[in-house]
């Protein structure tokens, strides 16, 4: 029995057990040359150990896809998001079980290709989807000599400033996390447990910046919910991301009408149909490529979003600077970026993708991504 047969038979919990970390997965044969997916994990080294009211963790580990045809690689990565309930293992064995069907398709009509290949992965898996959608955009834009940005007619200089993220610490680290933030105009700030004033306090003794702040739907009681926010807007903060449970729609829907700043939804906002439904309780969402399912349905989220008067957010994964280069390729058309994913790990796999200048995201101007293997 091959790999691909074995899989098929195995079931996904199984496969996710025994697959070993690096796997070939598929490779098809025409005239130009071998078409091959390549999908693997990757250890990410978080720089701090990363708290938020989800999870506290020193590593990520996420999915990795190549894929070659006529001589060209495009890069992509996923990261499986917790929340969700797809591991990495089960993101890369996903990949590998379609891997067949993902070569033997045509780059070129990647819009039904992509439906398609979504459909094979699986419900859920938006971030191996995410990690094709990257690899054959990348492809794409080496294929065709144009920067991504450039393929969706983005101009480069709309690439707005990224936050950079402070975990929920110690008021020791969180001072010493934002003092070396010191070259980003406005940081986010993760609360949602106990800790949130010690937190905001201890950042505020380093600096006055604008702050954004994500409560990761910490908070459980809308009175509660008021008081935060309100206390935060005297903080300087400039909006609050998702400050209750997803599910708890009417309950954020009166906090919104009770407070003055901005409510963006994130763990609300898990695909396209729902945003218009959420202009309800929430004043813009949050997208994020492994959300999504890739830079293709993000760019649809990013319009729809639009097309309501709703702010948007681009936000980002603890991921390498493959996928936050993927993400900024869109980052022209959004109000807000949260693309600091790579900048919070300690062994990038990739050099030459997204640069950030005193905040503001610098989009590489090669074709595709613009990303290499480091
Ligand atoms: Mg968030």
């Amino acid at each position: 029995m091959n790999r691909r047969d074995w899989l098929k038979t195995a079931g996904m919990a199984g496969v996710a057990a025994a697959l070993p970390l690096s796997s070939l997965a598929a490779t098809a044969q025409d005239k130009q040359g071998p078409t091959t997916v390549k999908v693997e994990l990757k250890r990410l080294n978080l720089r701090h150990t990363w708290t938020t009211t989800m999870s506290s963790s020193t590593y990520r580990d996420t999915v990795h896809v190549q894929y070659l045809r006529d001589g060209i690689t495009g890069y992509g990565e996923g990261a499986p998001i917790q929340r969700y309930e797809i591991t990495p293992e089960q993101a890369m064995a996903a990949i590998a079980t379609s891997a067949g069907f993902i070569t033997a398709g045509d780059p070129r009509q990647f819009d039904k290709l992509f439906t398609q290949v979504r459909g094979k992965l699986g419900p859920n898996q938006h971030a191996a989807m995410a990690a094709v959608d990257i690899a054959m955009l990348d492809w794409w834009g080496k294929k065709l000599g144009v920067p991504l940005y450039e393929y969706f007619g983005l101009d480069p200089a709309d690439a707005p400033v990224t936050t950079f993220s402070i975990g929920i610490d110690t008021p020791e680290i969180t001072r010493q996390k934002t003092a070396e933030a010191a070259d980003f105009p406005v940081l986010k700030v993760k609360v949602g447990l106990k800790t949130d004033k010690e937190t905001i306090e201890a950042v505020r003794s380093v600096t006055k910046k604008p702050l954004r702040v994500d409560a990761n739907e910490g908070w459980t009681d809308k009175e509660q919910a008021i008081r935060e926010i309100n206390w935060l807007e005297t903080q300087g903060v400039e909006f609050i991301e998702q400050p209750m449970p997803a599910h708890m729609f009417d309950e954020i829907k009166y906090v919104r009408s009770k407070v003055h700043l901005p409510i963006i939804a994130d763990e609300a906002c898990t695909s396209a149909a729902m945003i218009p439904k959420l202009r309800e309780a929430y004043d813009g969402i949050n997208v994020k490529l492994d959300k999504a399912g890739g830079i293709l349905e993000s760019y649809r989220w990013i319009q729809i979003a639009r097309s309501l008067n709703m702010k948007v957010m681009l936000g980002c994964m603890i991921c390498s600077s493959c996928s936050c280069t993927a993400a900024a390729h869109l980052s022209p058309l959004v109000d807000y970026a949260d693309l600091d994913g790579s900048l919070l790990i300690a062994n990038d796999p990739y050099v030459g993708g997204v640069k950030v200048e005193k905040g503001k995201l610098i989009l590489p101007n090669e074709p595709g991504l613009g990303v290499r293997p480091a």
